[in-house]
């Protein structure tokens, strides 16, 4: 079996310690990798050798790093197939995904590569009788970013890009069930010119985390994954001192008002909710259906999960491959298996869909679809993280606009219309982060932030965009003044500007 080293320094470093985590390919169910967890001296000496990183980094000039980020986005794009394999072959997800994936990845980098002008600070002339004002923003140091399974190459690039254009050292915790795409970017990183140390691949659990999250040489963490764990990095982050930002789970609603074109918002259902498995934080998973249109709409989207095309990632006719892990799988089908007798409607069952060949072994789960669900039910009520769609049936406008603000997430929602007053009143009145019109997954671009509200973010700060530029800088603001020596005189009193 393959093992697995640290990215530490500029250089794979086989690990010594005796815990490890076992990766899976789960398109064949069979057991690939080992991936070791980081000892506390691993550990130990990452921080020491990022922190000295950090130091001539930190003040090298912008063009040295955007000459990095350049080459590395060259790199990143000529070698996006290498990246889609490594995703498939670990997370499961069909090639044209994986490929989606980096390219959303890609704009991070293409946005951090303007770090000059993002680093622009302000000047104040003559704010009081010689005296100047500017801002500017400082490295934060050393940052850690901890991340999930789903996206392996991009939600690391939305931290990695500006963590590095801002001139900290970072080192990145992957999911310890998919880690290897990340170590293609570290190698590309280096061959892209950036200097050893900067930035580093630490293998682990939820242990190398604790002991990351409690270290004093970590100035910043930045976390994307489950909401126990989110709120739980968020508090013990910043008890410590630490800056931290911890975007959570979510729970997204596409809300389709009777206006609304059916083919367009069953097309936009099935491949929101379907795509990846549903393993996306901005996955739709409940169709909130205003009056007359839950019938027509489920026939549409039943239609299409008839001939949905499930099996292995590297098959190119495949349209949805299999689950993270055998576990994983099990669980989203026991929600299945349970929304009958909460008094849901099972109109497609992904437990019946039987596959071909090799894929019997895989965490194969087929597109569920289930009518009638109501909060209160375990269906509705948690986040599932699979290929399952509920509909809600509500009677009016407000009872759908009610529905997702009394949710306890607040990600990603959208809403199906042709009635532009009605989307633009949603967009105003709904508490959810990121809200598409007529688009189910509105991911902002990369000059944008991403960010949800409630339970799906905990701190203040956004991830990449402006928001993360923010993040990973400090801000300070330097008033000066070159008196005339002449006219110097001692004053005790407050400074005044008149
Ligand atoms: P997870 O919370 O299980 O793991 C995320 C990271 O936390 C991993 O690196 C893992 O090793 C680490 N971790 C696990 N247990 C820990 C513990 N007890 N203490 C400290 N660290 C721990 O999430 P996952 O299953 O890998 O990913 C799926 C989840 O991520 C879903 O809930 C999904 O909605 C969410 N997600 C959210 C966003 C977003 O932008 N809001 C994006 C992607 C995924």
């Amino acid at each position: 079996m393959k093992q697995l080293s640290h990215w530490i320094n500029g250089g794979f470093e086989t690990s010594t310690s005796d815990r490890s985590g076992t990766i899976y390919n789960p398109a064949t169910g069979v057991a690939t990798t080992k991936v070791p967890f980081a000892t506390p001296e691993e550990i130990e000496r990452t921080i020491s050798v990022a922190r000295s990183a950090s130091r001539s980094w930190g003040t090298s000039s912008l063009s040295a790093r955007t000459e990095v980020l350049f080459e590395f986005r060259h790199l990143v794009n000529a070698r996006k197939d290498e990246l889609a394999e490594a995703i498939t072959s670990e997370h499961g997800k069909v090639h044209s995904d994986a490929l989606g994936e980096v390219s959303r990845g890609l704009e991070n980098i293409e946005f951090a590569s303007g770090i000059a002008s993002h680093l622009k600070g302000g000047f104040s002339s003559q704010v009081s009788s010689g005296v100047d004002v500017h801002s500017l923003r400082q490295p934060v140091g050393v940052v850690t970013g901890i991340t999930p399974f789903n996206f392996p190459v991009m939600v690391p690039l939305w931290m990695m890009a500006n963590a590095l254009a801002c001139g900290n050292a970072m080192i990145l915790k992957p999911s310890e069930k998919d880690p290897s795409a990340s170590l293609l970017l570290a190698q590309y990183l280096k061959d892209a010119g950036l200097p050893d140390g900067v930035f580093n691949v630490l293998h682990g659990d939820g242990d190398v985390v604790g002991a990351l999250l409690e270290h004093s040489g970590i100035d910043a963490v930045s976390f994307v994954g489950s909401t126990p764990i989110a709120r739980s990095i968020y508090s013990r982050a910043t008890a410590s001192g630490k800056r931290a930002q911890a975007l959570g789970g979510a729970k997204n609603h596409m809300v389709v008002l009777p206006d609304a074109d059916i083919d367009l918002a069953a097309d936009a259902a099935v491949s929101a909710a379907y795509g990846s498995a549903g393993e996306r934080c901005m996955a739709i998973s409940v169709v909130v259906a205003v009056g007359e249109v839950a019938e027509p709409l489920i026939d549409a989207i039943t239609k299409r999960l008839n001939v949905l095309k499930i099996g292995p990632g590297n098959d190119p006719a495949s349209e949805m491959g299999p689950l993270i892990t055998r576990e994983h799988r099990d669980k989203v089908a026991s929600f299945v298996a349970g929304a009958a007798s909460e008094g849901a409607r099972v109109v497609v069952d992904g437990r019946d869909v039987m596959f071909d060949g090799d894929a019997s072994e895989g965490f194969f789960l087929g597109a569920s679809l289930i009518d009638n669900v109501q909060p209160g039910m375990k269906i509705y009520d948690e986040e599932i993280f699979g290929p399952v769609l509920s509909v809600v049936r509500v009677s009016s406008y407000s009872d759908a606009r009610d529905l997702v603000n009394e949710n306890q997430y607040g990600n990603g929602v959208a809403i199906f219309t042709r009635d532009g007053g009605a989307a633009r009143q949603f967009t105003v009145e709904v508490t959810c982060g990121m809200v598409g019109v007529n688009v189910p997954i509105p991911v902002p671009v990369a000059s944008y932030s991403f960010g949800g509200w409630k339970d799906s973010l905990f701190g203040d700060a956004h991830m990449y965009g402006p928001s993360g530029i923010e993040f990973f800088t400090r801000s300070k603001v330097v008033t000066s003044r070159w008196p005339d020596p002449a006219t110097s005189v001692v004053d005790l009193g407050f400074p005044k500007t008149r």
